[in-house]
């Protein structure tokens, strides 16, 4: 049976840039799976939107079935949003990302190749912090500096994102061990074991 890609996508109050969004990601995806033979789908978790982000994503799931919405009724932030994605999710890969373009659709291709080596966890990195000023730079540093001090044996990335991918059976890991109410999702895939690409 072919595989399927899970991208989830959480949204709070995206009205103005969904559109853009699901346009330029989806034919991405579509071409991604003529190319692989990975079927897809999009999952979108709306975090409680007080626009109209959520008519927009009905839209798109009533025109699309490649897309699917998991609505909050209200807002519980974004890494609940992305465990309730993840939950939601069926596919033997699952890409997680944010839904400002701020994380490059572009790079989703690729990532189903890294699953078809075997890889379990794949983290993008930001390879140049154009958004960030110094002060975020140093305080980002500073976060991973004290988180690392305090872990022990585990460690976690410098730049680590929001922006990551994880086999299915990583995503049983955080579904079944993983249920704190307070969280670092990013974190935790990079720990869970399996064959890591970063
Ligand atoms: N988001 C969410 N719930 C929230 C806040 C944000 O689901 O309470 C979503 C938001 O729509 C976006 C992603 O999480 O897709 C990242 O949010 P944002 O762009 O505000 O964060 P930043 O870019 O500063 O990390
Ligand atoms: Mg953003």
């Amino acid at each position: 049976m072919a595989k399927k890609l899970s991208v989830v996508v959480s949204v709070y109050n995206e009205e103005l840039g969904l559109n853009q969004f699901y346009q330029h990601t989806s034919p991405i995806l579509k071409e991604m799976s003529q190319r692989t033979g990975w079927d897809y789908e999009l999952i979108f978790v709306n975090d409680g939107s007080r626009d109209g982000s959520l008519d927009l994503l009905r839209e798109f799931a009533a025109a699309d079935e490649k897309v699917a919405v998991v609505n909050f009724a209200a807002n519980r932030g974004h890494e609940a949003a992305m465990i309730a994605g993840i939950d939601y999710s069926s596919g033997d890969g699952v890409v997680c990302m944010d839904a400002d373009l701020q994380h490059p659709p572009e790079s989703i291709p690729e990532i189903v190749e890294k699953f078809d080596e075997g890889y379990d966890v794949i983290s993008m990195v930001r390879t140049a912090r154009a958004d960030a000023g110094i002060f975020k730079r140093i305080t980002s540093a500073a976060f991973y500096k004290v988180m690392n001090a305090m872990s022990g044996k585990t460690k976690f990335e410098n730049n680590s994102s929001d922006f990551f991918a994880i086999s299915r059976r990583v995503a049983l890991v955080l579904k079944n061990d993983y249920r704190e109410r307070v969280r670092f999702l990013r974190g935790y895939v990079q720990n869970v074991g399996f064959k890591k690409l970063h």
